[in-house]
């Protein structure tokens, strides 16, 4: 929906094939956010570097042109950071991605898309009892590390903001936006080329080659690089090593018909970022022309991470998510889906993205594991990784931030037969809370083994 509404008004700018060889200082791979942030980021700090960033698709096709529309910080994981980073670069690093999200903000008010950015908040909420302090944990780190991002939300100020009843409880946090993605990833490329990038679509890499210096492989053509950043997403589950800290899941949107009239009437506010706390989440927002984007995390699974064609349509899916969009909006039963979508997302085994350097190839920093998470972060992301390659060097971004994050899981068709019993056991739980019913032992346990719900305990807490 995003990409499209964009090349259907774009004075559909595109970028050439990349053909025949080519040398640069910096190859970046992946057109999506975290390739643009960072070729922009490089130039902004060294402008003499040279970037070729190439896309197999066209720029934004990825995650960066089709998710929910959610800017969201790392204060949510601030738990994860803290095992990782410790408490003192945790907290940095929240910070940052709260300024990552207002960063956004400034470009699109520099670019004039203004409208494709709007800081209105998230909202934390359980939509069932079984959710009700879900946040608990992380609000109790907060305290003792002295941060304040979020604001308890009474059930009238619930009501206010996201024009359910169906909301219990919940956190708001007003740093964090609903954006228009596919514009932003568009506008993105435009200010990449003409910062001087290089930049090229339908050019997928086939292989690396690495010698003394590395070669990216494309069919046709190749290009000899010092560094390659592989920003492509959960397309890096297939290089074994970076494949081993991600699972890989389809998300899946739906968005209605454009209803601006019965929004108002129901006090449904565009703008309010909300998501639940269920593990197969409920993401969801209403856009500035009156339609609602409804999102739901925990759809297909990519059977040795592969992506296949599936990764692009919920199928059979939607129905049970426009059941989730009714569960929170009764009063929108008549009002149709006009298109759902789907994508792969990255999840991490660590909960947070990593910027890893292959063992056999340091040249080639792979950055993965947004975990659906990426919009506000992968601004960040940018930052650290051209922090690593121009600035002060690898040592910038944390060591357990630069490490794919390990735990064994079974090989395949193990691992995906046990993701789906997983998943279908995560699904019954989260049915049974969603009635008020106590979820079956079985499901229980089952649920408990999701490898990317994995709660890290690592040292690093404070206790
Ligand atoms: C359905 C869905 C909903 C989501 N909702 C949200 C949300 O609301 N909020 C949020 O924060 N995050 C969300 N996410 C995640 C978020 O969109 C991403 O984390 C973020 O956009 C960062 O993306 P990226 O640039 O790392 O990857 P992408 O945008 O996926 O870019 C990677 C690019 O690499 C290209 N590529 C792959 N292989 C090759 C190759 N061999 N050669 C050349 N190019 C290649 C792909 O074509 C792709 O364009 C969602 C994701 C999905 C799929």
């Amino acid at each position: 929906m995003w990409l499209q509404s964009v090349l259907s008004g774009e004075e559909a700018q595109s970028y050439p094939a990349l053909q025949g060889q080519t040398e640069t200082d910096v190859c970046i791979v992946g057109g999506g956010f975290t390739g643009f942030w960072t070729a922009l980021e490089l130039k902004r700090r060294t402008p003499n570097t040279k970037v070729t960033l190439v896309e197999a698709d066209i720029c934004g096709a990825g995650a960066s042109g089709r998710n929910g529309g959610f800017a969201l910080t790392w204060w949510a994981h601030l738990e994860h950071l803290v095992s990782l980073c410790g408490a003192e670069q945790a907290v940095q690093l929240a910070q940052r991605s709260e300024q990552a999200v207002r960063n956004i903000g400034e470009f699109c008010s520099q670019r004039g898309l203004d409208d494709a950015f709007r800081m209105e908040g998230w909202v934390w909420a359980a939509t069932n009892p079984a959710q009700v302090g879900a946040w608990d944990q992380t609000v109790k780190l907060l305290e003792q590390l002295g941060a304040r991002p979020y604001n308890p939300l009474t059930r009238t100020e619930l009501m206010e903001l996201t024009g359910s009843a169906q909301h219990l409880g919940g956190l708001f946090e007003p740093v964090s936006a609903s954006v228009q993605p596919a514009r932003i990833a568009r506008e993105l490329a435009r200010a990449a080329h003409e910062a001087g990038v290089s930049v090229h679509e339908r050019s997928q890499v086939r292989s690396i080659q690495h010698g003394s210096r590395t070669t990216v492989i494309l069919e046709q053509g190749s290009i000899v690089a010092d560094q390659v950043v592989l920003a492509v997403n959960a397309w890096a589950a297939r290089i074994p090593e970076i494949g081993a800290g991600l699972v890989v899941v389809a998300s899946d949107v739906i968005a209605t018909e454009a209803v601006p009239e019965r929004l108002s009437e129901a006090g449904i506010r565009a703008g309010v970022c909300i998501s639940d706390g269920r593990r197969l989440v409920n993401y969801y927002h209403a856009t500035p022309e009156g339609r609602i984007v409804f999102g739901k995390g925990g759809g297909t699974l990519g059977y040795g991470n592969r992506i296949t064609p599936v990764f692009d349509h919920p199928g059979a899916r939607e129905r049970g998510i426009r059941a989730q969009l009714l569960r929170t909006y009764p009063m929108l039963w008549d009002v149709p889906v006009a298109e759902s979508w789907s994508g792969p997302i990255d999840y991490s085994l660590s909960g947070l993205p990593f910027f890893a350097r292959l063992q056999d190839a340091p040249s080639v920093l792979a950055c993965a594991g947004f975990s659906g998470d990426g919009v506000g972060p992968s601004r960040l992301a940018g930052e650290l990784i051209a922090e690593m390659l121009v600035g002060e060097g690898d040592a910038s971004v944390p060591a357990g931030l630069r490490r794919v994050p390990a735990r064994w899981l079974p090989p395949e068709p193990l691992r995906y037969l046990g993701g789906r019993v997983v998943r279908a056991a995560v699904a019954r739980k989260e049915h049974s809370e969603d009635l008020g019913l106590r979820p079956r032992g079985a499901d229980r346990f089952l649920a408990a083994l999701d490898p990317t719900g994995y709660q890290y305990k690592g040292p690093g807490l404070p206790s």
